[in-house]
């Protein structure tokens, strides 16, 4: 447990990629266990859940996503304060298991070193390059729905593209905005239309097909093409992504044919946790059960294995 790594930084029992609820709940599980644990997270503790403006399904007096966010770094800082928990601010793009180690890579070059690795790095919202039934000429930046305020919504003609879940959620954040949704999705997300049938606010249109193009003083050009030939040109004050997701594997993992990774694939050294393992059960009380029983893995096999945790 004492090796010192080639670049000097002392390795830990378990390192935690992402500090999302899992991430958090494998940091916080480890550290109240005595375990030396580092959490690498690329933005800033429970940055995903701390956007998500009204919670559902989460146990206890959670509402607000911004809440949540709150108690996790408070956790974290406790932990922190303890000295077994070091948090490092970075992005990790590489993990690697060995017999005796797992190491993980950051974009800035350094190299961390640990026992065991837990990645618990969620998932990604979908870009319009992800997609093959949006074309977008120049800029095909378009910011996520989920993530937009009431006054970013404020516009006439407010388009937006796929109706993921997110679209309920962020309805159910605003229930006051009356801003209206024009939103063209394909047929393979009709089935998440159902939520939002009865908000008035909202006009779900199916295409098969859609066409946008910035234009040079602001705005979108946006083209429907609908399964029954006829086509649709508006103009867009403002245009919103609700795309879905894909999995932020890290380089090392072993991804299965639909980018997640899954976790008896993995090397023993190497663990997954959350929203990375799969996307059903992506759910924040089974990121948090999942993320505490990754760090409960390696904690167990320490004990096995002779090591106590240090005093
Ligand atoms: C709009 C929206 C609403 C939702 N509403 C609910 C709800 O009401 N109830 C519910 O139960 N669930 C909800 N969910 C789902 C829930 O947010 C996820 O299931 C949960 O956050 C997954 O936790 P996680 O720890 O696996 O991943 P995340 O919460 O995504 O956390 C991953 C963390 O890893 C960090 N990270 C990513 N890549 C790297 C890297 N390379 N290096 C370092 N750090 C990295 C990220 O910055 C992030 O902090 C919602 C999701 C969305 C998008």
């Amino acid at each position: 447990m004492t090796r010192i790594a080639p670049n000097g930084i002392e390795p830990v029992d378990l390192l935690v990629v992402g500090a999302g609820p899992a991430g958090v709940a494998a940091a916080v599980m480890a550290a109240g266990l005595r375990m030396r644990v580092t959490l690498v997270e690329a933005v800033a503790v429970g940055s995903k859940v701390a956007a998500i403006g009204a919670l559902e399904n989460v146990p206890g007096a959670w509402t607000t996503g911004p809440q949540l966010a709150a108690a996790f770094a408070a956790d974290i800082a406790r932990h922190r304060d303890s000295g077994r928990l070091t948090v490092v601010q970075g992005r990790a793009t590489t993990v690697t298991g060995y017999r005796d180690r797992a190491e993980v890579s950051l974009a800035d070059g350094s190299l961390l070193t640990a026992e065991t690795v837990v990645v618990a790095t969620g998932v990604t919202a979908l870009t319009l390059r992800d997609v093959d039934w949006i074309e977008a000429t120049g800029d095909a930046h378009v910011p996520p729905l989920w993530r937009a305020t009431s006054e970013e919504l404020e516009a006439r003609e407010v388009v937006v593209l796929g109706a993921d879940r997110p679209l309920g959620t962020w309805l159910r954040a605003h229930p006051r905005t009356d801003t209206r949704l024009r939103v063209l999705h394909p047929a393979h997300d009709s089935y998440k239309t159902a939520e939002v049938a009865d908000d008035s606010r909202v006009r779900c249109e199916l295409v098969d097909r859609v066409e946008t193009a910035a234009r040079p003083g602001g705005g979108y050009d946006v083209t429907a093409y609908h399964p029954d030939g006829t086509s649709r040109s508006v103009r867009a004050d403002a245009l919103f992504g609700n795309l879905g997701s894909r999995p932020s594997a890290l380089t090392g993992l072993v991804v299965g044919p639909d980018g997640y990774c899954p976790p008896d694939a993995q090397h023993p050294r190497v663990l997954v946790a959350g929203d990375l393992k799969g996307a059903r059960m992506q759910r924040i009380a089974v990121a948090l059960g999942d993320g505490g029983r990754a760090a409960l893995i390696p904690y167990y096999r320490s004990l096995e294995d002779g090591f106590a945790p240090s005093p």
